[in-house]
């Protein structure tokens, strides 16, 4: 039995060994800066390329609008900053209250500088509707961000329908697709977004790289300025390993969706029968349309930080929502912003399995469970 419980996916995932693998002779052998000319530097140029493509089969894009970041957050960064300054007419951005803090610290930046942001709120149940977009829209805005799953809850955001609404007012529409991405299928081309962030740690890849999916023809403003990597978008010298180690995780997750799906979902099922079993109440917080594996769970009358100390005690790891000093507590912003009961925000834990969990281990996790709450 493995002694470490990993049920933290939501947060980082265990870099794939293929993906690995892929890596290895770009860091040691073919070292050659993929913007010189000379033949040292032919090889990582086309792995760029062949990268470039296997990204962008993976969510049916081109390879032309896929630009490598270092992650979600410089993404998120880049597609509200750019679109924000892109237009002196249309200055007003909406969002959501419940996105990542890349979304919402880099809407709060460009707040100061004088664009205008509304924050939409999500039902009860964690979804952004289109009606709420459609009350909030007007013929000013320049770009709406919703993200594609809650990072905390793991619902599904209507994106097609949220989009539309946004194309018919004129606007741009970018996600945050971080959770998402290489655990469900997505088509840029079905979606219509015109920008979509990914982070490659989410979906078994390396940590420190992602990419901006960019639609072709939006207009958009250069994040970086230096040299002319990414079509002169986003300068400085690529990093080859992470951007092949990326492709490979994404390609892998995508080849084996569909089962990676139906065993972590097996997951998921196995954990909330045997906590009920095991007679423990508790109220699932999220609608019934979840990505696979994020489990988002309120005992009343628990605290959700000790119990994650205890569980960390006991080798598992898992992560909370609300954190509390000796006198306050911190509710996550998207528990308030769902609405939830402060009692039940407190005793709040995210689970997150992956495909690397086991059925032993979802045991140990309610085991674990059934004996901090009992006692
Ligand atoms: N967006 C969402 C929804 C996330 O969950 C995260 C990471 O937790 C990020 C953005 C930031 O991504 P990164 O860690 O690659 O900067």
């Amino acid at each position: 039995m493995k002694q470490h419980v990993y049920a933290d996916n939501a947060a980082t995932t265990q870099l794939n060994k293929e993906a690995f693998e892929a890596m290895v002779s770009w860091l040691l052998d073919e070292y050659g800066n993929a913007s010189q000319s000379y033949a040292f530097s032919r090889k990582p140029k086309k792995a760029l390329a062949d990268a470039r493509a296997i990204v962008a089969a993976c969510i049916n894009a081109y390879p032309e609008e896929i630009f490598f970041t270092s992650g979600g957050t410089e993404s998120d960064n880049w597609a509200i900053k750019s679109s924000a300054f892109g237009d002196a007419k249309k200055k007003a951005m909406i969002t959501s209250a419940f996105e990542h803090h890349a979304i919402l610290n880099s809407c709060q930046s460009i707040e100061r500088l004088g664009y205008p942001v509304i924050y939409l709120s999500p039902t009860a149940e964690g979804v952004i509707t289109p009606n709420a977009l459609k009350q909030a829209i007007t013929k000013q805005t320049r770009m709406v961000s919703v993200m594609y799953a809650n990072n905390e809850l793991g619902t599904i955001q209507p994106i097609m329908e949220l989009c539309k609404v946004a194309h018919e007012n004129g606007a741009l529409f970018h996600t945050d697709a971080v959770q998402a991405v290489g655990h469900i299928k997505i088509d840029v081309q079905e979606l219509g977004v015109d920008m979509f962030s990914a982070s490659a740690h989410k979906f078994n890849g390396p940590k420190g790289i992602g990419f901006l999916y960019i639609r072709k023809g939006t207009e958009l403003i250069s994040y970086a300025d230096g040299g002319a990597q990414e079509s002169a978008h986003r300068a400085g010298t690529e990093n080859v390993a992470a951007i092949v180690g990326m492709a490979k995780a994404l390609e892998v997750n995508c080849r084996d969706i569909e089962s990676n799906i139906e065993y972590v979902r097996g997951l998921e099922t196995q954990l909330l029968a045997q906590l009920s079993e095991a007679g423990i109440d508790y109220v699932r917080n999220g609608g019934s349309k979840t990505l696979p594996g994020i489990i988002n769970l309120s005992f009343a009358g628990a605290d959700g930080e000790a119990i994650l100390h205890r569980m960390d005690l006991m080798g598992i790891s898992i992560s909370t929502s609300s954190a509390c000093d000796s006198v306050n507590i911190k509710i996550s912003h998207v528990l308030k912003a769902i609405g939830l009961d402060e009692t039940l925000a407190k005793g709040t834990i995210r689970i997150s399995m992956g495909k690397n969990n086991t059925e032993d281990e979802v045991e140990r996790i309610v085991q674990a469970l059934n004996k901090i709450l009992k006692s």
